[in-house]
């Protein structure tokens, strides 16, 4: 901790992202028990054909609130205790182990100015910080046009929104690279599988999807 963290976690002192309390883990024992109670709590590793992707929650419940908060109302701070999930558990950690680098999903300069925040950057960073085997890069995949909100769109129209949304700056920093990517949801991985089409084609040598939680809704 540097001098201007420690006098921040003075004046702020960390608390428990979900009920609030003061707690220098950024997750109290008790809500940590009634998250697994809720049964979203399922850290997971699934493998596809060219792409494994690990997620640690069903996109249900109290995490799902913690989420759309994270997300939409101002409060980045919750960057804390997501980075927490995934550092402080041992399946994440040897899944990470794998890959050289951490990527964020990208947003639009004029998206981001909008939020305040890239919600992926804060916790992207996060955990390369408190793993060591992973560089944290940024403005390597850059979205380069505005896209339509996905949650409102279907799958084909999803696919098709995304579609050349990404490119790659600094061909050379991935390069033979084995990159995780970074998102908060996965629902159809539109997404997620248009950036790691990108990543791929500009020569990294695998990419591996990193998520909060994975949706289940069915989306046609
Ligand atoms: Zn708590």
């Amino acid at each position: 901790m540097n001098f201007l963290e420690s006098m921040l976690s003075f004046i702020f002192p960390p608390t428990c992202g979900i009920c609030g309390k003061e707690n220098k883990n950024y997750i109290c024992s008790s809500c940590t028990e009634k998250l697994k109670k809720e049964k979203t709590y399922m850290p997971y590793i699934e493998n596809y054909t060219e792409i494994s992707h690990c997620y640690i929650f069903k996109y249900d419940g109290t995490i799902r609130k913690k989420i759309l908060q994270y997300k939409f109302k101002d409060s980045a701070y919750l960057y804390k205790m997501f980075s927490e999930f995934f550092v402080k558990n041992e399946k994440v950690c040897r899944f990470l182990k794998n890959y050289d680098i951490i990527i964020p999903v990208p947003m639009t300069k004029k998206k981001i100015s909008k939020r305040g925040y890239n919600q992926c950057e804060l916790i992207a960073r996060e955990i390369a910080i408190n793993t060591k085997n992973l560089e944290y890069l940024k403005n390597i995949l850059v979205k380069q046009k505005e896209t339509n909100t996905q949650s409102t769109l279907n799958k084909k129209e999803r696919l098709n929104n995304v579609k050349n949304a990404y490119k790659i700056q600094n061909v050379q920093k991935i390069k033979e690279k084995n990159i995780i990517l970074f998102d908060d949801i996965y629902t159809t991985g539109a997404t997620c599988i248009e950036c790691a089409k990108t990543i791929i084609n500009a020569g990294a040598k695998s990419v591996g999807l990193l998520t909060i939680a994975k949706d289940f809704q069915k989306i046609k």
